[in-house]
């Protein structure tokens, strides 16, 4: 993709990556993403699940979802975030973290043809859980009535990324401070299943290796 004025990552132009595959690796490995837009004069940014298909991100919610509404046929910000770790630096001054982040900015559109909403959907549960969308009831027409779905071409978009060991001065290298990188990862637990689930059906195959099989692609 085309970094244009916009997207251009100025500061620390060099952990800047304006290339589909990138940002849509991140895209699709972050579970949840933060949607900026206006609302009433007031910038207002809230978490979300997004799916990916292709060139285009699914938001849905509640039909009377005040984000869903102020970010339709509004320009937004998208962004999502991966935290890879913590560094640690001699000098609080260059302490940091290692990171994979996207933005995207764009005009949000409903989904009003069903097809394509329903399909949003799944991919919306397919992000989350692979395999899920084949063992869960589809929506029915009410359910499917009182979700709105928007959909966000990825088209001025931009990834950053900061990997490696803090970057100390030269002069604080002869400290006597620990320095350097705490890996961070997202990690499943055991499933607990639901109390009310009825006995003898098993934990799912695809909840195995969940969060390894997420970062492994
Ligand atoms: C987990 C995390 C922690 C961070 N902590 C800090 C912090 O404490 N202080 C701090 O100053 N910065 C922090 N950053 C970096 C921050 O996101 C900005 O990149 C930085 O502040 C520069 O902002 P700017 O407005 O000058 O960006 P500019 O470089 O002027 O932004 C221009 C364009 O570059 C792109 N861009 C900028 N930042 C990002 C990004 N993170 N991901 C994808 N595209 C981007 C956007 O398209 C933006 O419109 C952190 C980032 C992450 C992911």
């Amino acid at each position: 993709m085309e970094a244009n004025d916009r997207v251009r990552v100025r500061r620390h132009p060099e952990r800047g990556d304006y290339s589909a595959e990138t940002i849509h690796q991140i895209l699709d490995e972050a579970y949840y993403c933060h949607v900026g837009f206006a609302s009433r004069g007031q910038s207002v940014v809230l978490p979300t699940t997004h799916a990916r298909v292709g060139d285009v991100l699914y938001l849905h919610g509640a039909a009377a979802s005040a984000m869903l509404n102020a970010a339709s046929d509004a320009p937004i910000c998208l962004t999502a975030t991966i935290l890879d770790g913590l560094v640690l630096a001699r000098s609080v001054y260059h302490h940091s973290m290692n990171y994979r982040s996207v933005v995207v900015f764009g005009v949000a559109r409903e989904v009003t043809d069903e097809t394509e909403k329903r399909m949003a959907l799944e991919a919306l549960v397919e992000h989350v859980v692979p395999g899920r969308s084949k063992d869960a009831r589809p929506p029915t027409g009410t359910e499917l009535a009182s979700t709105r779905v928007l959909r966000l071409a990825i088209g001025e978009s931009s990834a950053k990324i900061r990997t490696g060991p803090p970057k100390d001065s030269e002069a604080d290298h002869a400290l006597d401070v620990w320095a350097g990188v705490v890996p961070l990862h997202l990690e499943t637990s055991a499933p607990t299943p639901d109390p009310e689930i009825r006995p003898g059906i098993p934990v799912p195959d695809y909840l195995r290796g969940l969060g390894s099989a997420r970062r492994n692609g």
